[in-house]
């Protein structure tokens, strides 16, 4: 069973993309992906999409980080 956008968000969690090339990492905005997407939609198909915005390259790896407040 893989993550969909909606379990990201039901646990709380957020979700990162780290590029593969220069280790860029941001996170991801979760209202925005939901609204372009849907809920239903599998993170890991997410990597296929992302592009680095400062190197320009296509592979990057999606990770899903636990809220802050939960790192404790
Ligand atoms: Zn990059």
């Amino acid at each position: 069973m893989s993550a969909t956008l909606a379990n990201v968000i039901t646990n709380n969690y957020r979700l990162l993309a780290i590029c593969d090339h220069c280790a860029h990492t941001v996170e991801l905005d979760m209202d925005a992906l939901v609204e372009r997407h849907g809920g239903d939609y599998p993170v890991p198909a997410l990597k296929k999409r992302l592009r680095c915005t400062r190197c320009g390259s296509a592979s990057c790896a999606v990770q899903v980080a636990l809220p802050l407040d939960r790192c404790a």
